[in-house]
């Protein structure tokens, strides 16, 4: 590929722990990736916009209650320090939408993302309306910092570059692409601790590992995350109400 022909995704991050980056982000493919120039990461301390001599970010909540809020004047000035380029801006929250692979698969074809991460109880309701951050979670748990979602986040998107995954590891075919989970996976020996591999999938007959592995995403979907069987059926034209009725046949 000539350089001229890459694509360069981009992916700039504030945090006051820049040096948690590129952490996982630079190992593996996606370390990988970005040494050939198909993403590039930058981070921001949010601390060199810290206008007093202890370089304080935070304060205590209005209303009072425990914690630290991060302070509007110095995020908002670290924000606007960054060159967005019609990137979106992204505020890592466990209050945001869940993150979604189509939400990913959104972001990876766009040309990168800005984020922001958060830490102590989080940042001024006032710079997430003004700036128009979009706030994201990636679940329903509560971890010290935004670095750790941020950095899945972007794992995530980057996965789906084009140049990024090689032959032998597909983004087709896996969790979520069809609105479904993924289906057991075994690879040799046959038999490891007396338990073997489904006979089906080593039987050559392609049709019946397809319409095996087919029942395996269904029953592992409804049993692990009836939310989306739902939004599968109701992709596919069938009421939810319907199947909850089949069930109960
Ligand atoms: N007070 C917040 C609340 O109750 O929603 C939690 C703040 S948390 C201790 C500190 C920071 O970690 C948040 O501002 C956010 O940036 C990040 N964070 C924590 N859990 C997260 C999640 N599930 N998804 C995304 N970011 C998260």
């Amino acid at each position: 590929m000539t350089d001229a022909a890459k694509i360069t995704w981009r992916a700039t991050v504030l945090s006051l722990y820049p040096d948690a980056f590129p952490g996982v982000l630079g190992t593996s493919v996606i370390g990988t990736a970005e040494q050939n120039g198909l993403w590039q990461l930058e981070t921001v301390d949010i601390r060199d916009f810290a206008v007093n001599r202890h370089r304080t970010v935070d304060g205590p909540p209005a209303g009072g209650g425990a914690g630290l809020v991060l302070k509007p004047d110095i995020s908002a000035k670290a924000i606007d320090s960054v060159v967005r380029d019609d990137r979106p801006l992204l505020y890592m929250t466990p209050r945001g939408r869940p993150l979604t692979q189509d939400r990913v698969r959104q972001l990876a074809s766009g040309p990168g993302l800005v984020c922001f991460c958060g830490r102590f109880e989080g940042l001024d309701q006032r710079v997430i309306e003004s700036r128009g951050m979009e706030e994201v979670s990636i679940g329903d748990f509560v971890l010290a910092g935004g670095e750790v979602a941020a950095q899945a986040m972007i794992e995530a998107c980057v996965r789906l570059l084009p140049g990024v995954l090689g032959n032998s590891e597909s983004a087709l075919d896996e969790s979520f692409e069809d609105g479904l989970l993924e289906y057991p996976l075994y690879t040799r020996p046959r038999e490891f601790e007396g338990r073997a591999i489904p006979a089906v999938l080593t039987s050559g007959d392609h049709g019946a590992v397809d319409r095996w592995r087919r029942t395996q995403m269904e029953e592992i979907t409804k049993a692990r995350r009836p939310d989306l069987w739902d939004a599968h059926l109701e992709r596919k034209g069938e009421s939810p109400l319907r199947s909850e009725d089949n069930e109960r046949d």
